[in-house]
């Protein structure tokens, strides 16, 4: 068996795969003095907040503290999923019946406006409606996928079907899991490379992105606002922020709701030749029923595994992450023993306490954030919902869109709590695992 170091390819690197062939990407002109719409993080959600603004002739100048693509946006997993998220986590269950259609019609509508989007403006994004397995940790987890089933598809309509442990190996090589949940209509993409496409569609129509343009204070101004920057200072009419897992101190209303959440993943070196077809037979992407779960898939050419976690209760360097990500990959395939581990990365995920992504205005300021795992679609989606807001063209309210932004009790910004939240869960997989 592959052990300590020897795990990590001698190209090892402490980098998202993904920036290979898509890096984050410095722009520092200046900035303009003033603008319609000052856009506060340069994820997905603040780009397509951008891009939408633009389709309405609405000036938009998106200010990031980092390079361009330095967020979850560019080290996500690249699962594009719908309402599963919700239905998963529970989010759902104090709903009325009304409220949980809309937010999984909305979780729905998330990924149709993606898919939309990568099509109307031709986004090289490695998009693929691959469909997502969601695999059973024990046998019983089997018959909660059963209820999942159920729901989506009477409530999000989502295209599942079921698929019991004796037929798994058409979907997943190995014998790990115990069943699985195939939501056809899901697909993946290259998120660094999504990124980038949305980043010159919003510049070729007029968007200044502004790198290295860390927004300090946001303070009240004849017609709206002024924007501190490290800089120099700019006017807007509106405000969005759009900082998601790397939600700092400069709205504490934000900081207070939003808890940042370190997700790790590596990507192997390339897999010997027939490997990757055995390992996943239909390059679904995969994710498992544990509440500590693992999300894996294949690279876009099919030649590497991408698989993501937390590599323990607490966080750690990339190193130590990595040896022990790959130890849970070879729990799923134990024939990755000797295909080692060529890059390790992490990024921050905003999760918050009831567990369902927020837009809205706190102060005249519109936001939004909170994808509490899963945002390629659902942040992006928010992003073009906020612009509709703002330019006044929304046909109905999202249902994302509420006054109520529950904060966790005593927090303040300092998660002291992650560690003791991830030994529950990881507490909780151990015991279903004992009971089968
Ligand atoms: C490791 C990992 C794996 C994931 N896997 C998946 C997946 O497979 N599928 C899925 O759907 N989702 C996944 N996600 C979640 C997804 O990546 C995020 O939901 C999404 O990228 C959030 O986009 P965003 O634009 O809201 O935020 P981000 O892309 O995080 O951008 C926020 C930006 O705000 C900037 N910022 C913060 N403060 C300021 C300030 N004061 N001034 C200027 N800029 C500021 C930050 O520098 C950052 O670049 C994953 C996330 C991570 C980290």
């Amino acid at each position: 068996l592959a052990t300590g170091d020897s795990v990590l390819a001698t190209s090892f690197q402490e980098r998202p795969y993904w920036w290979v062939d898509a890096p984050p990407e410095a722009s520092v002109s200046d900035l303009p003095p003033d603008t319609e719409v000052a856009i506060i993080g340069g994820g997905y959600c603040g780009l397509c907040c951008a891009l939408e603004l633009a389709e309405h002739g609405i000036g938009a100048t998106v200010l990031e503290s980092n390079e361009l693509g330095f967020g979850g946006s560019t080290r996500n997993g690249g699962l594009a999923t719908g309402g599963q998220k919700f239905v998963v986590s529970g989010a759902t269950h104090g709903m009325t019946p009304a409220h949980r259609a809309r937010v999984l019609e909305d979780a729905k509508e998330s990924l149709a406006t993606l898919e939309a989007r990568i099509s109307k403006y031709q986004l090289d994004a490695d998009y693929v409606r691959c469909g997502r397995v969601i695999l059973a940790h024990v046998p019983s987890h089997y018959r909660r996928l059963e209820r999942w089933a159920e729901l989506l598809r009477s409530e999000a309509g989502s295209d599942v079907t079921l698929i019991p442990r004796a037929d798994l190996t058409a979907e997943i090589g190995g014998a790990r899991y115990h069943g699985g949940l195939l939501i056809r209509d899901y697909g993946g993409l290259q998120p660094a490379k999504y990124h980038r496409a949305l980043r010159h569609a919003a510049r070729a129509r007029g968007v200044g992105l502004h790198s290295h343009a860390a927004v300090s204070a946001i303070d009240r101004a004849a017609g709206g606002f002024r924007l501190k920057t490290n800089r120099g200072t700019l006017r807007s009419r509106h405000v969005f922020v759009a900082t998601n897992g790397y939600t700092g101190p400069l709205v504490p209303y934000f900081q207070q709701r939003v808890i940042p959440v370190a997700s790790y993943i590596i990507a192997t070196e390339p897999l010997p030749d027939g490997l990757a077809d055995r390992l996943s037979p239909r390059r679904r992407m995969f994710s498992d029923t544990k509440r500590d779960l693992y999300y894996f898939r294949l690279s876009p050419d099919g030649r590497r595994v991408v698989f993501g976690s937390r590599p323990g209760v607490f966080d750690t360097n990339l190193t130590v992450a990595a040896r022990r990500l790959h130890r849970q990959l070879c729990n799923v395939w134990s024939e990755l023993n000797d295909v080692k581990v060529e890059y390790s990365w992490n990024g921050n995920v905003g999760m918050c306490m009831d567990h369902v992504p927020h837009m809205g205005q706190y102060e005249g300021i519109h936001y939004a954030l909170a994808c509490n795992g899963s945002g390629v679609a659902m942040m992006s989606y928010l992003g073009y919902q906020a612009a509709l807001k703002i330019a006044g063209r929304q046909d109905r309210p999202c249902a994302f869109d509420s006054s109520k932004f529950p904060e966790p009790p005593a927090y303040r910004g300092i998660p002291w709590f992650v560690p003791l939240v991830a030994a529950w869960y990881r507490a909780r997989d151990a015991v279903d695992q004992m009971a089968g």
